[in-house]
Order: structure tokens, then C-alpha cells, then sequence
């Protein structure tokens, strides 16, 4: 097989996400999942063509579902020995300040992620666990790190720093780190790519709206602010986290509520936002609930719409000038009626939606009205293929 691949992978702290992609072609060749890693029994997908294979089985830990993955590939197809795997991405959430970019991967760098594991407890341990053992099972790929904040990275200070103590901050690298630095610079580039211009030239609100939703404002390709924090707790109001809050919030729970940190902890990140408000996280089912007259359910929408449009108005007074704002990821490219709310009332900013060219899902597509001043776009997200093409870059630059 002459076309060249990438295998990227995610791995969590009780699964492994993967993808089998080509770089050039920018499609996914076979992809799966392995979760409950650790549990009495786990679950394993893989996709071929148009061949899944589902199975229940215990997967005792991270080497094990990998084993099991590779196995997959040779059973089901196509074969990793066989495929020109050029390279293996794996995304890693926490680059702290130390990788500004996507690193190829030595026992260097895996002690980096490791030395950064308090800043991302759940993810970087499980990320690290994920990358020994594709270096052990692939040991003549060549392996990446490609970091959630690396975009971030360099923010202007005024954006990246807390307002608090700055002994306490330095001494426990606190400071605004943000997250889904991937899907932002990729959506950011596909942008100007969609309208063809030069990404130079445009000062962007991008709005990743999933599961976790984040916003950012990018000025001639370089990020000047995000919504997400230290952790990815921060800013919009998500699936099942409370974005913003009081920070006191916490310190009035510990103390009155008999809550532990560990319970406020659970409390902001699982049972908040969305899910919180309404009991359910997923839009589909917000939207129905609404429709048979749900009051808990309108008021999650409204508190949803009320935080998205505060950040859009944020951003625009920081970039000064808005050319384009973009929705994108799971609700940002299939609710046309969360991009509705969110952009009502605010033509006099110049952000005008044409509302036949945003009803319904999908995209690329311009969702504004011809002479609005700000192109308003549905561009798709691809973290995948985005890691698949950062890690690559890094092989061809050795
Ligand atoms: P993740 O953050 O897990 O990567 P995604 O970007 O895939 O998530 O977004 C998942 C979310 O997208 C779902 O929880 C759901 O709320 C929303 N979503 C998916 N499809 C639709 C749809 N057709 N209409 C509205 N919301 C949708």
C-alpha cells in the first residue's frame, strides 16, 4: 500500500480512542474504541470499511486494550504492518508551558508529561501509560505528542495570567492554559482556507461547542484569548460543567454543605452545566424537552446562550475588529437553533444570520447574510485529521 497513514491515539484513563487516517486524502481509514479498561469487562469497536466489530471482553489495563486494538487491524483490517504507518499521534491535554508545539516523542518528552500530571491528573498519567505502550508494540513508528494547549501557549500574558498572588501562581503554574487548542487552530486554518484568504489577515471568534465547549479569538492565525483555564472547567457553560463561577462557590460549599473537594470537584465538572440544570446533557434531548414545556429545560438553553453571547461580545471588544465567527464540534455544527439564539440581537455588532442558510446540520457553509459584515461560518471540526497532520509535519521536519 502506497499511501501513507497515521495512527492516532487517545488515550484516556479507562479507554483508548483511535483513528487510522490518511494525512493526504484527509479521511479516517478505520477507527475504534476501547473502554472500561480496568472494569470486570470492557467494550472494543473497531470500524473497517463498512465492518464493525463489537466486543464484550475484560480488559485488565492499557497494554492489554492496546494488544487487543493492534490485533483488530490484523483481523479485521487493514493491517498496521501493511498500512505505511508513518507515524503515531497521540493527543495529550496538558503541554503546560513547556511544549508550545507537537514534540516527537523521546523519554525526554514522556517525562515532561509525566512532570506536568498535577495540572492534568486524570489525563496525562493515562496519556503517558497510552505512549509506552505504543513504543513497545510499534517500536519503529515514530510517535508524537500533540498537545490540547499547545495553541495557547503563547497567549498574551494579560490573558494567560490569574489576578492572584504571583509567587503562589508561579510556585504551582497557575495560569490560564486553555484546552481544545487543536480543534481551535485547525478550525481557524480551515477558515481561511473555506473563504481563501490568508488566516494573516483575520481576526476570528471560533466556538467549539461539544461535549466540552470552548471559545477563542484568534488575530492573524495566533490565539490572543480562550475560554478554558488552568483546566477545562473554565468559561462556557458545557455538556456537565458550570464554566464560570464564583470561585467562592467553592469555599461556600466546603465549608456549609459538608461537600469534600473531591464531591465539588464532581459536582462542577459531572453534574453541572447542562446536565445540571436540566438532567440531560445531550442537546437533542434538551430540544425535546423544551418543545413539551420544560421550564428547567428553557432556563439550561437561556443560561447556555446568555454565557456564549458574553464571550462572543468579549472577544469582539479584545480583537477590536471581528471578520469572521465560527461555530463548529458537535452542537456548533448541528444546532441551528443554539446558533439562532446566539447571534439574535446582535446585528448592530455586525453579525448577520441568514436563516435559511442556517437551518439544518452539517457544513462547511456561510451561515451570514450577504453583505453582513461579519462572515458568520459552520466550519467541522477534525481533531483527528488535525493530529494526524501535526504529527506528520514533525516526522517530515526530522
Ligand atoms: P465531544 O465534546 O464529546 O467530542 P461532540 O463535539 O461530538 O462531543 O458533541 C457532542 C454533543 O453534540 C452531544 O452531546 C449533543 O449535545 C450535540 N449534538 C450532536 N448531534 C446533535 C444534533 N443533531 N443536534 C443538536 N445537538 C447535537
Amino acid at each position: 500500500m502506497s499511501t501513507r497513514t497515521v495512527l492516532v491515539v487517545n488515550s484516556g484513563s479507562s479507554s483508548i480512542k483511535y483513528q487510522l487516517v490518511d494525512p493526504d486524502a484527509g479521511t479516517a481509514i478505520a477507527s475504534g474504541l476501547v473502554e472500561r479498561i480496568g472494569e470486570s469487562s470492557g467494550n472494543v469497536k473497531h470500524t473497517y470499511g463498512d465492518q464493525t466489530v463489537k466486543r464484550e471482553l475484560p480488559v485488565p489495563d492499557h497494554a492489554v486494550g492496546m494488544r487487543i486494538v493492534l490485533d483488530l487491524f490484523e483481523e479485521v483490517g487493514p493491517s498496521i504492518h501493511t498500512s505505511n504507518v508513518v507515524a503515531v499521534g497521540h493527543r495529550v491535554v496538558q503541554g503546560g508551558s513547556v511544549f508550545d508545539a507537537p514534540a516527537l516523542i523521546d523519554d525526554d518528552v514522556v517525562e515532561k508529561i509525566d512532570a506536568l500530571s498535577p495540572l492534568a491528573p486524570l489525563h496525562n498519567p493515562a496519556h503517558i501509560t497510552g505512549i509506552k505502550v505504543a513504543r513497545q508494540l510499534l517500536p519503529d513508528e515514530p510517535q508524537v505528542a500533540v498537545f490540547d494547549t499547545a495553541f495557547f501557549e503563547k497567549l498574551p500574558a494579560e490573558a494567560a495570567t490569574y489576578a492572584i498572588d504571583k509567587k503562589v501562581a508561579a510556585a504551582h503554574q497557575v495560569r490560564r492554559y486553555g484546552a481544545h487548542g487543536t480543534s481551535h487552530q485547525y478550525v481557524s486554518q480551515e477558515v481561511a482556507r473555506y473563504l481563501d484568504r490568508p488566516v494573516g489577515e483575520l481576526n476570528q471568534i471560533v466556538l467549539h461547542l461539544g461535549n466540552g465547549a470552548s471559545a477563542s479569538a484568534v488575530k492573524g492565525g495566533h490565539a490572543v484569548d480562550t475560554s478554558m483555564g488552568l483546566t477545562p472547567l473554565e468559561g462556557l457553560v458545557m455538556g456537565t460543567r458550570s464554566g464560570d463561577i464564583d470561585p467562592a462557590v467553592v469555599f461556600h460549599l466546603y465549608r456549609n454543605a459538608g461537600m469534600s473537594i473531591d464531591d465539588i470537584d464532581d459536582l462542577l465538572n459531572r453534574r453541572s452545566g447542562i446536565k445540571g440544570l436540566s438532567g440531560e446533557n445531550d442537546f437533542r434531548a434538551l430540544h425535546d424537552m423544551i418543545a413539551a414545556g420544560d421550564a428547567d429545560a428553557a432556563l439550561a438553553l437561556d443560561v447556555y446562550v446568555h454565557r456564549l453571547k458574553k464571550y462572543v461580545g468579549a472577544y469582539y471588544a479584545i480583537l477590536g475588529r471581528l471578520d469572521v465567527l465560527t461555530f463548529t464540534a458537535g452542537v456548533g455544527e448541528n444546532d441551528d437553533v443554539v446558533r439562532a439564539r446566539v447571534c439574535e440581537g446582535l446585528e448592530p455588532l455586525g453579525i448577520v444570520l441568514d436563516p435559511e442558510r442556517n437551518a439544518g446540520r452539517g457544513g462547511p457553509k456561510v451561515i451570514s447574510a450577504d453583505g453582513s459584515p461579519v462572515t458568520v461560518l459552520v466550519i467541522p471540526t477534525n481533531e483527528e485529521l488535525a493530529i494526524a497532520r501535526q504529527s506528520l509535519a514533525v516526522v517530515e521536519a526530522r
